[in-house]
């Protein structure tokens, strides 16, 4: 989901007015003459029953969120009501300022920040929150990968993280084999990924072309990783950069290695080479890595 409002007229200085906003639009939007800017992916929730099934899914181990793209606070208001304390993280400064003001008597902090301008530790220490904490975001979809990476890869990560996101990403990330896809791979990774639900497009304001899918982000302790993580990587894609290819001749094309080799270390793996990368779990793609690194003195030379 997307981000920057235009004003249409602004109230206390600000931008320049464009046109008056929409009839339809939420009332915050109205009072603040603010028009959704489709370039910062401002698509608002505001369908109250979804608001409230995302904020309970924030529930349980901690009540410390960090909401990423707060908007005019449709979303942090039910945070706020059940209990939880808020930093907000909102690129508009023109919203940043207006859910100060309306929750200024509440447990809420405003980081007013490009979100991936900041590590989330650095987010923290603004907001004077520690972690554990629980990560929520209606996500710019032109951020979407990588808001989640950031927090994925933080040294301060989320304990779980709920991020709307494109139906389509929300599937892809869910996935299981013999469904993966390069993102379903780096997200498992990390985290046990479920699609919660589905939301129409009705839900938002101005409504988006396609439906949108709440993932819920249960992040490991531990990565599932081996322990080069830049190996790993290389390696899962290679085996996508041909997904319909069998995986010893998408290995083979992509990876330095003798021709031919990429069947040994399939084998060496216990991965059938017919394989497509797809039907592969992380502990396969770590099996593979491991074997690739074992394998990789003994060819005299590193791949590009
Ligand atoms: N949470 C609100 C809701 O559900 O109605 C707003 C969601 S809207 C899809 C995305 C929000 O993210 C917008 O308010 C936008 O201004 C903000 N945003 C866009 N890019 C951002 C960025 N790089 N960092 C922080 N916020 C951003």
């Amino acid at each position: 989901m997307p981000g920057r409002a235009r004003r249409s007229s602004p109230p206390q200085g600000g931008r320049p007015f464009t046109r008056p906003p929409s009839r339809a639009a939420p009332p915050e939007l109205r009072e603040l003459r603010i028009d959704p800017r489709r370039s910062l992916g401002q698509n608002f929730l505001t369908d109250e029953d979804v608001l409230a099934r995302i904020a309970a899914l924030t529930g349980g181990p901690t009540r410390r969120v960090l909401e990423v793209g707060a908007g005019y606070g449709a979303l942090t208001a039910h945070l706020l009501k059940g209990g939880a304390r808020v930093l907000a993280v909102e690129i508009d400064e023109a919203l940043c300022a207006y859910v100060r003001q309306r929750f200024r008597d509440q447990p809420l902090r405003i980081a007013c920040t490009d979100v991936l301008a900041l590590s989330p530790t650095e987010l923290l220490a603004l907001g004077d929150m520690e972690p554990p904490y629980v990560m929520v975001g209606n996500l710019p979809y032109y951020i979407t990968a990588p808001v989640i990476r950031h927090f994925l890869e933080a040294d301060m990560p989320p304990k779980r993280m709920i991020v709307m996101v494109q139906k389509e990403v929300g599937e892809r990330m869910a996935a299981r084999p013999p469904r993966m896809s390069l993102l379903g791979v780096a997200v498992r990774a990390y985290a046990e990924a479920r699609l919660a639900f589905v939301v129409q497009p009705h839900a938002f304001f101005p409504p988006p072309k396609v439906d949108s899918a709440v993932v819920v982000l249960e992040l490991r302790r531990h990565p599932a990783l081996p322990p080069d993580e830049e190996t790993f990587f290389r390696v899962v894609r290679a085996g996508f950069s041909q997904p319909r290819k069998q995986l010893h001749n998408a290995l083979n094309s992509r990876l330095w290695m003798p021709p031919g080799a990429a069947a040994g270390l399939l084998e060496d793996a216990g991965i059938d080479s017919m394989r497509r990368a797809g039907s592969l779990s992380i502990e396969e793609w770590a099996r593979l890595t491991e074997a690739y690194e074992r394998a990789r003195p003994g060819w005299g030379s590193d791949d590009a």
